[in-house]
Formats: structure tokens, sequence, C-alpha cells
């Protein structure tokens, strides 16, 4: 196991589709890369992590709300159970009219975060890491996780949901937080 480097915007990468994997490309060699992708994440103390924040384009994801998120602290328990989720080529096959406002991060924009809408129940239907298919609904914070890192695989990344103006502000943001060296 081991933590990989994080790609961080701006960089093409992240602006990229990434690939489909292929059932039979699903070995131990993708689990190990996938045990990689949940070290590097929980060591990020991130929810969520698309392969092509690592810079694999590959339409894997790795997610674990098992605690909450700290910034919605109704929701947040330490002492949570651990909820590792990986999901491999993915797709959202319904979503609610109803919409979800949330303050979101990532890990590819450190210490920026900004308030984004999308609908606040999704149910994804995904191959997990052993190949096997499966379905399953997401709501409020969940969902908000699931759709952002669904949206890295197609080349989306959460400031492509605001306004030009502040997402000028959070790239401006950002590169003074790169600056100062301060990660
Ligand atoms: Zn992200």
């Amino acid at each position: 196991m081991a933590i990989l480097p994080l790609v961080i915007a701006p960089d093409p990468r992240l602006k990229k589709i990434s690939e489909p994997v292929k059932k039979e490309d699903i070995d131990n060699d993708l689990r190990h890369f996938i045990g990689d992708l949940f070290d590097t994440m929980y060591e990020n103390k991130g929810l969520g992590l698309a392969a092509v924040q690592v810079g694999v384009l590959k339409r894997i994801l790795v997610m674990d709300m098992g605690k909450g998120t700290p910034r919605y602290e109704e929701t947040y328990d330490a002492n949570g159970e651990p909820d590792p989720i990986c999901m491999i080529n993915p797709e959202i096959v319904w979503a609610s009219d109803e919409k979800f406002c949330f303050e979101e991060g990532c890990l590819s924009f450190p210490a920026q975060f900004s308030d984004v809408t999308r609908p606040k129940k999704v149910r994804v239907k995904y191959l997990d890491e052993f190949g096997d298919e499966q379905e399953k609904e997401f709501s409020e914070v969940s969902a908000v996780c699931v759709q952002h890192e669904m949206d890295h695989l197609n080349g989306i990344v959460f400031v492509d949901h605001i306004s030009k103006i502040k997402k000028d502000m959070v790239m401006k943001k950002l590169e003074k937080f790169k600056k100062k060296g301060a990660f």
C-alpha cells in the first residue's frame, strides 16, 4: 500500500475524460491500486477520491462517508465505523428533482471551498472491486460526494459548477496558497 502524489489544480489531467475499465482487467493489480487510492484518500482526510486525482485516467473512484464530514457537523461522528466504497465505471441511473446545496472541497484544490447545488438523491450503478454489479442510493452529503467524484471521471471539477467570478476567486486563492508552500 502506498500514498500516491495528488494532482493539484490547475492541471490539464483534471480536464480529461477517464477511460472505462474492462471487466477482465479487474484483478489483483487493480485491487492493489484501489487500496492505494483508499490510503491516499484517508491520509489526506478526504471523503472521496477519483483515480484521475493521482494521474490515472480510469473510471474508478473511492469514497468513505462512514464518519460523515466535519464540515457537516450534524452527521459527523468521529467514532463512526468506516464505510469504504469503491466504484468502477459508475453511472447515475436516477437523480431526484429535489436539490441540495453543500460547501464542497476537493483534494485537488487544497483549502478551497465553495457552495455547489446538485440533486439531493442519486442512484448509482457500478462495478465493485471484484467486478460485481452493484446499485446503491445516496442522499445529501453522500450524494454530493459520489456526484463530485463522478464529475472527476468526466473532466469536471466542483468549481465548474459555480459562476466564473467565484471560480476565478478560488483559483487566485489557490495560487496564493500554493506559493506559500502550505502543502
Ligand atoms: Zn474532487
